[in-house]
């Protein structure tokens, strides 16, 4: 799962938390986010989240076989 981040307020959207008060269920990846949705802090658009994290399981996965060889 891959986490966004609003370049205006640095708002977090991680897709492993959705927003479920704003109606984005746990699990939502960014694609799947509604185009129309904005930031719930300073109402930007979507095109302005950049993606801040990327392939966190193989991270941890990676990590994991170092700790445990
Ligand atoms: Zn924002």
């Amino acid at each position: 799962m891959n986490i966004w981040v609003c370049e205006f307020c640095d708002y977090i959207y991680d897709e492993a938390k959705g927003v479920p008060k704003e109606g984005i269920p746990a699990g939502t990846c960014w694609e799947d986010v509604p185009f129309n949705w904005n930031c719930p802090y300073c109402a930007a658009k979507k095109f302005a989240f950049k993606l801040i994290e990327q392939n966190q399981n193989r991270v941890n996965a990676v990590s994991m076989s170092i700790l445990n060889p």
